[in-house]
């Protein structure tokens, strides 16, 4: 059998682990902290996952949560001018593709004590470059899945690929409690358990949702993310969870006023449930060459890092990890050299992370005339809202018409006999 290696344990390093492990692969998990380190920093993200990653995780029995965590039903929009005004409002049902916010400090302790409780082989360690030349030595394989670590710099931007040159949002995000966040209709204007989006044009955009984390249960994340240097960008210099919750209400009060009373009397869900910070999307390029010339490949925000406005980050990596393990089963006893590193990646982009990576970059411009198309009529038609929001579970199925007003209106067209009825 092939001996695997991975760094990272995060959502990519652990599932590949967990699928590897399942099939029989000797496989060894360098991370650099301990799980208990793990459950006592502060929150790495707040990432959401739609059905068709909650699957995976189904599927590999790591779904500890499922009757714990509130599931996010649905997608509740305010698109608004500076001022406040709401100018347009969406609202689309998640349907079946319903999915799950779970605090990753929670998820990732867990999984990394039943990463080992499986049999996995698991090693605390911050490797560096050095480290990755031992390592490739012992394996047949190593990936690094070391999310936005310094190690990343072992692989090259790919500035085809890559659109930012920048941070194109600065970041503030934290978990709270509070009576008017959680049940099953903290909003009333939703028929649903929402995801709460608020776009407010040039300024930025912010989100709260559903969530669960082991200090405190359910809870609901906020997400702010504003454009550097406009009114929002206020959050940077906070020194606690607890400043960012008076700048978020602030922001709420000027942006979103009706949205404010669901944050009477919140409380931050513990004192290291917050994060702040700013990161430049990038899409590198996916073989990392080590001065002896052994080759090792980038998994998860290792290859791919996208802004987190459309909450793709973590399922993109899963999607990522379910190409990568069917090419290494596929790969049978031939070497992992190169080529095939080069043309797993490729498959990848070209069939779903290039689709992800557009959908997050159009989400941060002003919406595009066949988006606006298909939003204005999702405001009155709820069918083509519904199919609109269930979209996110898998960005490639906004294409065609995301980019084509022809194929928009088709979009539309083919949905609005289906709402009449
Ligand atoms: C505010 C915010 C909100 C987000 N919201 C969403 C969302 O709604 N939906 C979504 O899908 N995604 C979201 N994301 C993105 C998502 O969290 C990431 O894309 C996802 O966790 C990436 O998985 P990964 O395994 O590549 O990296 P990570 O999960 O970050 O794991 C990397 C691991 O590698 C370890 N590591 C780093 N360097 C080394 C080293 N040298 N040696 C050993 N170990 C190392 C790290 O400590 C970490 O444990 C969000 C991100 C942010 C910041």
């Amino acid at each position: 059998m092939r001996k695997i290696a991975l760094i990272g344990g995060g959502q990519a390093g652990l599932m590949l682990g967990f699928k590897l492990l399942n099939a029989g692969y000797p496989v060894t998990i360098y991370t650099d902290r301990t799980p208990e380190q793990v459950l006592n920093c502060r929150i790495p993200s707040t990432a959401f996952l739609f059905d068709s990653t909650l699957n995976m995780e189904r599927e590999l029995g790591l779904n500890f949560w499922e009757d714990l965590a509130p599931f996010g039903e649905g997608i509740h929009v305010d698109f608004r001018t500076p001022d406040g005004n709401s100018v347009m409002t969406v609202q689309g049902s998640l349907g079946t593709k319903k999915g799950q916010a779970l605090d990753q400090r929670t998820k990732f302790c867990r999984w990394l004590q039943e990463y080992e409780k499986r049999g996995g082989k698991l090693i605390v360690q911050a490797v560096s470059v050095s480290d990755l030349e031992t390592i490739a030595k012992e394996n047949d394989l190593t990936l690094v899945a070391a999310g936005k670590g310094p190690i990343n710099a072992l692989f090259q931007r790919d500035d085809s690929r890559s659109v930012h040159e920048k941070a194109p949002r600065n970041l503030a995000a934290f978990v709270a409690v509070g009576k008017k966040l959680t049940g099953d209709r903290p909003w009333k204007r939703a028929p649903f358990r929402p995801l709460r989006f608020n776009f407010i044009f040039g300024v930025g955009e912010f989100f709260s949702l559903p969530f669960y984390t082991h200090s405190r249960g359910e809870s609901r994340s906020f997400l702010f993310e504003a454009v550097p240097g406009g009114p929002m960008d206020i959050f940077q210099d906070a020194r606690s969870g607890e400043e960012l919750i008076k700048l978020a209400k602030e922001v709420v009060a000027k942006y979103a006023p009706d949205d404010l009373h669901h944050m009477d009397q919140i409380e931050l869900a513990d004192a290291d449930a917050w994060l702040k910070g700013s990161f430049v999307p990038t899409v590198r390029k996916p073989i990392g060459i080590l001065p002896s010339g052994a080759k090792v490949m980038a998994l998860g925000d290792t290859a791919v890092v996208n802004d987190p406005i459309a909450g793709q980050g973590a399922n993109n990596a899963a999607r990522m990890v379910s190409y990568v393990f069917d090419r290494i089963v596929a790969q049978g006893d031939k070497p992992f050299d190169q080529d095939w590193m080069s043309d797993v990646f490729e498959t990848f982009w070209n069939e779903s992370a290039k689709y992800t990576t557009n959908f997050t970059n159009a989400l941060l411009q002003p919406p595009g005339e066949p988006i606006m198309a298909v939003l204005q009529a999702a405001t009155t038609n709820k069918a083509i809202a519904d199919d609109f929001m269930q979209c996110f579970d898998n960005p490639r199925t906004y294409w065609p018409w995301i980019e084509d007003l022809d194929a928009a209106r088709q979009f539309v067209a083919e949905r609005t006999p289906r709402a009449v009825a």
